[in-house]
């Protein structure tokens, strides 16, 4: 069975290797030396100057709502998996949709001051697969209104824009580490401030906020890291470049061997640096997907309708129409794409694509 991820899982000695740590320490969580040692090294592998590793990458996106949005209106993708939307929702705030862009599939960034109202408090976009919003415009936008901006850069491991990790755009940014994204902790995340106050309320926000055993800054909740976890992640942390190399093949076969005469894969933004997260494809019409997903599961083959539906159509958040999201959500379809993926499989994957379409 061949289904559109499968997780990279290091040689096992080596997360026993730091898992005894932990042991030895009797230590499993609480921002213990693993978690610690884990922030420095991605400080460095992502050239950042600060970043909060948290327990998933949903936490990092509400509390983020609950230090800026401030129960307001937040301008928001309807392009992305569910949390974006659902986070806003959880954190008592107001989703006001803004279209996406029909090639980079990132918010339309034309469209928001449009949506912007008396209520607006923030914006909250996606870099959809990795692929970087216009975060200039979004910033001069942001400037012009007095509104925050917190990007969900969940896919964006390693993603750099102008030479700059692209986690340090925003005034908040966020990361998943699940267990089906690029880097991972099998279930983690984190979060990225530059301004020093705003990370000091972070970080309290994800310990309960404690300032000690018997004192506290503000509310808080449980948004640590584990020890087990951070194991995984110091010993997923070596392997990023074979990850990497392995993934950009993958891309390169795809790319070379698709029938792109009647298939679109997203436009990347200029000056980006990409990471190969997703392989994105979108077809001319929905009955050519399901035609493709067909005779892909014929043989065990599972590549996912990701992001589907548009998230203006889920029930309890019925946003106005979006046209370009909730078409381009019928059409597109990300293709099997991690590490262990072979050429014979890559082969059949393509050849039942191109001969159906
Ligand atoms: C995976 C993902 C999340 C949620 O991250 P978790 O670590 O699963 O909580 C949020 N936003 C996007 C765009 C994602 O793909």
């Amino acid at each position: 069975m061949i289904n559109v991820t499968k997780t990279f899982l290091p040689p096992i000695e080596e997360y026993n290797k730091q898992v005894q740590r932990a042991w030895h320490n009797q230590w499993l969580t609480n921002r213990g030396e693993l978690v610690l040692e884990l922030e420095e090294k991605l400080k460095k592998y992502l050239d950042v100057s600060n970043i909060i590793v948290t327990n998933n990458g949903t936490i990092p996106l509400q509390i983020a709502l609950k230090l800026l949005g401030k129960q307001g209106e937040i301008i928001t993708t309807p392009f992305s998996y569910v949390a974006t939307a659902a986070a806003i929702v959880w954190e008592n705030c107001i989703p006001v949709f803004v279209d996406i862009h029909p090639e980079y599939l990132t918010i339309d960034e034309t469209k928001i001051e449009q949506a912007i109202t008396s209520k607006t408090t923030a914006i909250l976009a996606t870099h959809v697969f990795g692929n970087p919003c216009n975060v200039d415009v979004i910033e001069a936008i942001a400037k012009r209104h007095n509104l925050k901006v917190i990007y969900d850069a969940a896919h964006c491991f390693g993603v750099k824009y102008k030479g700059k990790s692209i986690f340090d755009f925003g005034d908040i940014s966020t990361c998943s580490f699940h267990a089906t994204k690029l880097f991972h902790t099998g279930e983690g995340g984190a979060m990225f401030a530059n301004d020093t106050a705003l990370r000091h309320k972070m970080y309290y926000s994800h310990t309960f906020g404690h300032i000690g055993p018997v004192d506290y800054y503000g509310v808080g909740i449980n948004g640590k890291l584990s020890e087990l976890q951070a194991a995984m992640g110091l010993s997923v942390l070596p392997y990023m470049e074979n990850i990497l190399e392995e993934r950009k093949k993958i891309v390169a076969y795809y790319n070379d061997n698709l029938d792109f005469s009647k298939l679109k894969f997203i436009k990347i933004r200029k000056d980006s640096d990409w990471n190969y997260s997703y392989y994105p494809i979108i077809f001319e019409t929905e009955e050519q997907l399901y035609k493709v997903e067909k005779t892909l599961n014929e043989v065990e083959i599972y590549p996912r309708r990701y992001f589907y539906p548009s998230l203006n159509k889920i029930e309890y958040i019925s946003g106005s129409t979006m046209p370009v999201s909730e078409n381009t959500a019928l059409r597109i379809m990300c293709l099997p794409l991690y590490v262990g993926l072979d050429i014979s499989e890559l082969e059949k994957i393509v050849l039942r694509i191109n001969s159906s379409l």
